[in-house]
């Protein structure tokens, strides 16, 4: 070991001891420390080369140290990081007109993360329900939210109220009150629960840490047209499933309708943290000054980031380089799932793939990092699968080799029973 790697080992070492001595423990973390990427690969502090699939949850869209966002992040830094939302800046009003008009949304308010993007559509849907004319301690029955069984909004309190894992939201009751949960998909079930005092039905398009489940044409056409009937909002929110990663720009472009309000955020600004709310023009004119707000959201340079993302996105053939290399990704999988008995289903549009098996994900996501493949595992049977949109074929390719490799290797570690299975399956054939 030459000394430049005994120094990075220690450094390394060091840094995973005061994590664990110092951060809150609220993540299941591998011991190890990832210090760059380049592309589709991110590096170790061993120097070890790995191939991500998981690209910071749904955020690197554009892979790691894009040569034009690491140029436009140089620039701007060194003009104005940050200014305030009391002032305009530059970029906040372009980049609101181009999501405009990729969207066809009306308006649009930056925020932080995710999670307060969901925040201010459900403040914004409350206040939209709420007379134009009524004092503001009058009381509002118009209140009620349906979410979607399965779901999952973000970490604060409003969106876990609207989040129906119990371990996201039971330790926190009591919660935002008003909040029911539909069935996933069931129309029926819907139509039992809307009444004239729902002001918002919130969804995702697709459900990613549920497990890769795309909402039904007809359920959307029909909490489309049961919020159109009693003039509530129909909000989606498109943080892991929007800005490209079906292959288009956002998942609910391939219904004949629009919603209300649209939360975005994870590849917006290219892994600095923007998220935004598109809103329709209603909605908006029910917005008046000091209603919301934020410090931080919509600042120079992350906007000038976001706005040379979508730039990228419009000049470049990113869109349907994602919807071909997922078809490619599924495809391979497909294949696989005829030798592997316990790939139960796969799913997913573009490059938003989940992989359920009939057996629990965790050694295949360990296995998997082994090998120099980062994957993770949600709701306990599905393999999540979100790489960036710029992938190759090649790389699609050496994705379906290790992955076969992982599904080979973890498959002869199984329980009696599910080897049999998987030997009859494979008889079978
Ligand atoms: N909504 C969805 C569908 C998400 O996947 C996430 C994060 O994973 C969020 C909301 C929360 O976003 P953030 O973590 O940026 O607050």
């Amino acid at each position: 070991m030459n000394r430049a790697t005994t120094t990075r080992n220690k450094v390394a070492s060091a840094a995973l001891a005061d994590a664990e001595k110092y951060l809150l423990p609220t993540y299941k973390r591998q011991p190890l420390i990832f210090t760059h990427g380049r592309g589709p690969y991110v590096f170790d502090s061993n120097g070890k080369k790995y191939l991500d699939f998981l690209g910071g949850i749904a955020v690197n869209g554009l892979g790691h140290a894009h040569a034009n966002i690491v140029k436009v992040i140089r620039r701007e830094s060194a003009r104005a990081i940050h200014l305030s939302n009391l002032f305009h800046n530059e970029f906040q009003g372009p980049l609101a007109k181009k999501l405009v008009e990729i969207s066809g949304m009306d308006r649009v308010f930056f925020s932080n993360s995710g999670t307060e993007a969901i925040e201010g559509c459900l403040k914004l849907a409350r206040l939209y329900a709420r007379p134009a004319d009524a004092p503001v301690t009058a009381p509002n029955p118009k209140d009620r939210i349906l979410a979607l069984e399965n779901s999952f909004h973000g970490r604060t309190f409003g969106a876990v109220s609207i989040t129906a894992t119990e371990k996201y939201r039971l330790p926190f009751a009591p919660l935002v009150p008003g909040v029911e949960f539909v069935k996933f998909n069931d129309v029926a079930d819907l139509e039992s629960k809307f009444d004239k005092n729902v002001c918002a039905v919130v969804l995702e398009t697709i459900q990613g840490e549920g497990g890769i489940y795309p909402v039904s044409e007809a359920f959307w056409n029909r909490a489309r047209s049961l919020t159109s009937q009693h003039d509530a909002l129909l909000i989606t929110d498109e943080i892991q499933c929007g800005l490209g990663r079906t292959g288009r720009y956002f998942a609910y472009q391939k219904f004949s309708s629009r919603p209300d309000l649209v939360a975005i955020a994870k590849p917006l600004a290219a892994g600095l943290p923007l998220g935004a709310i598109l809103a329709s023009e209603a909605v908006a004119s029910r917005v008046s000054p000091g209603v919301h707000g934020t410090t931080f959201g919509g600042g120079p340079m992350i906007c000038a980031v976001a706005l040379e993302f979508l730039k990228i996105l419009e000049k470049t053939k990113i869109l349907t380089n994602a919807a071909a290399r997922g078809a490619e990704i599924r495809g391979g999988i497909q294949k696989l799932a005829g030798k592997y008995s316990f790939i139960k289903e796969v799913r997913g549009e573009g490059l938003m793939i989940g992989v359920e098996l009939t057996v629990d994900g965790t050694p295949f996501v360990a296995e998997a990092l082994k090998r120099g493949l980062l994957i993770n595992c949600t709701h306990e049977f599905t393999l999540r699968l979100l790489p960036a949109f710029i992938i190759s074929t090649k790389q699609v390719r050496e994705f379906l080799g290790i992955f076969e490799e992982v599904l080979g290797h973890v498959s002869k570690s199984m329980p009696a029973t599910e080897t049999a299975r998987q030997a009859a399956h494979t008889a079978a054939r």
